[in-house]
């Protein structure tokens, strides 16, 4: 059983919070999307405004054990003060003496932002006396980073253990709520879109989602191994030879457990891997030699939105195709409808993070689904069916 931070008592207590600040920047260091920053005000509201003080800790980038002041997180710290409208003290560190002291002279009510996590090599080794010297920093421990729940490192596991009060933020929470909802107790039919380039990134997903779905749905680069081990030729598109037993394996499986498994039957095919390529709308079977396959079909597509319109519940990774290059982001985009219509039919619709949550997020669709993952690798595994490290820390009695 996981607490979440509104059920825990934190007057006059710090409460050392992990957070997702890993914002994108520009060369300049500019935020070039606050939306991760903007998402953890709840969490740190109902710290802030119950009495406590929110002591907020998150890694920036990937500056690999060594301070390097480009991933300084004084500037979210500063672009944090202007969302909460209020002052947010900053840290110059994350543990030791300037911590202590930028902690220890926090009033109740406010937010102290530490310095980068991983100025530390130590974080994401989960090191024991880099997690006691955070522990050092907090009375109450909370989670509010999803994204990095599948990590186990120092902030989103080892300190867990040197708190006595755990619990999850709202963020936290919601991404739980919704993603384990969604496979424990799902409305049905329960169908998964899957796409993304290589099928091996997401063989253990889909097995896993047989235990739960009624239709899975295979759209992106993967469908081509898929073909190929069905024994077509599809030219030169995507195919991962190493995988065509795995492919075969999943296929049959689907058809002994009785789930429907749906490969694409047509294509957009390119001459090359471009934005500019010449295209054909073409049949799987037909694709010519030296042609690749870079979206889903017409065909295809309307046979898949047909199964979304149709679910009780969606649950979508990956994209159907090079969504990045407008010519073959047709697929993606159909996708991104279909999940919207069925949302407004009453279907909970739940998008993974990583690459569908921002073709989501690029059609301007994101607030029109019911669910928007922010963690693209924890989302994959907690669909796996795997235990996050991030959350069993949570669950420490
Ligand atoms: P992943 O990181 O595995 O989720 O894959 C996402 C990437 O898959 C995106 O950058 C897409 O451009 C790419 N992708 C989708 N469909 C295809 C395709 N048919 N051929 C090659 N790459 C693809």
């Amino acid at each position: 059983m996981i607490t979440t931070i509104t059920d825990v008592d934190v007057t006059g207590k710090r409460v050392l919070t992990r957070v997702d600040f890993n914002v994108p920047q520009d060369e300049n260091g500019r935020i070039t999307d606050d939306t991760r920053i903007v998402e953890t005000v709840p969490t740190l509201r109902a710290i802030t405004e119950r009495g406590g003080i929110a002591v907020v800790m998150s890694h920036l980038g990937r500056p690999k054990g060594s301070r390097q002041p480009k991933y300084s997180l004084r500037p979210i710290a500063n672009h944090l003060a202007e969302v909460v409208g209020g002052p947010v003290h900053f840290a110059e560190d994350c543990i030791g003496p300037v911590a202590e002291a930028a902690v220890a002279a926090a009033q109740p009510g406010s937010i102290v932002v530490l310095e980068n996590l991983r100025f530390y090599a130590e974080e994401e080794q989960n090191d024991v006396m880099f997690a006691t010297a955070l522990a050092k920093l907090g009375d109450v421990y909370c989670n509010d980073a999803f994204g990095t729940a599948h990590r186990a490192h120092a902030s989103t596991a080892g300190v867990a253990a040197f708190l006595p009060v755990r619990c999850a933020g709202l963020l936290m929470q919601k991404e739980l709520d919704y993603l384990g909802r969604a496979l424990a107790e799902p409305k049905r039919p329960l169908v998964a879109v899957l796409g993304g380039s290589k099928i091996s990134g997401k063989i253990d997903v889909i097995r896993a989602l047989m235990d739960s779905c009624d239709t899975i749905l295979v759209g992106g680069g993967m469908m081509f191994t898929f073909l190929v081990a069905q024994g077509k030729n599809v030219g030169a598109s995507l195919v991962e030879e190493d995988r065509l037993n795995m492919a075969r394996e999943l296929l049959a499986e689907a058809e002994r457990r009785g789930v429907r498994l749906l490969i694409p039957s047509d294509t957009i095919a390119a001459d090359r891997f471009a934005a500019d390529a010449a295209t054909k709308t073409v049949k799987v079977t037909d694709i010519e030699s030296g042609w690749m396959g870079l979206d889903i079909g017409p065909d295809t597509t309307a046979t898949f939105a047909d199964v979304i319109h149709s679910a009780g519940t969606v649950v979508w990774n990956g994209p159907m195709g090079v969504f990045e290059f407008p010519a073959f982001s047709h697929g993606t985009r159909a996708i991104a409808d279909a999940l919207v219509a069925a949302t407004e039919q009453g279907a909970i619709t739940i998008v993974g993070g990583g690459d569908s949550a921002a073709a989501i997020t690029q059609f301007g669709l994101a607030q029109r689904v019911t669910h928007v993952s922010t963690g693209g690798g924890a989302s994959l595994e907690f669909l796996e069916g795997k235990v996050l490290p991030g959350v069993a820390a949570l669950e420490l009695t």
